[in-house]
């Protein structure tokens, strides 16, 4: 165990990150600095889930997601 739950994909947590949704390290600058953690290949983790997450939203809800 120990793995990090993420938020729903309605929270608002995903609008302005002050930590990282799957590890829960604390971010220097929200929702950029959110980009720049899940860019990083120190957490290259954080941005398979992230990519993941992502596909699944896309999945989803279509066209509605742009961005
Ligand atoms: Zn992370």
């Amino acid at each position: 165990m120990g793995d990090y739950e993420h938020p729903t994909r309605d929270s608002s947590a995903w609008d302005n990150p002050d930590f990282c949704p799957f590890c829960g390290r604390e971010l220097s600058d929200g929702g950029p600095g959110f980009i720049d953690h899940v860019s990083s290949d120190e957490h290259a983790t954080c941005r398979q889930r992230f990519e993941q997450w992502r596909e699944n939203v896309v999945t989803d809800i279509g066209d509605e997601w742009s961005g």
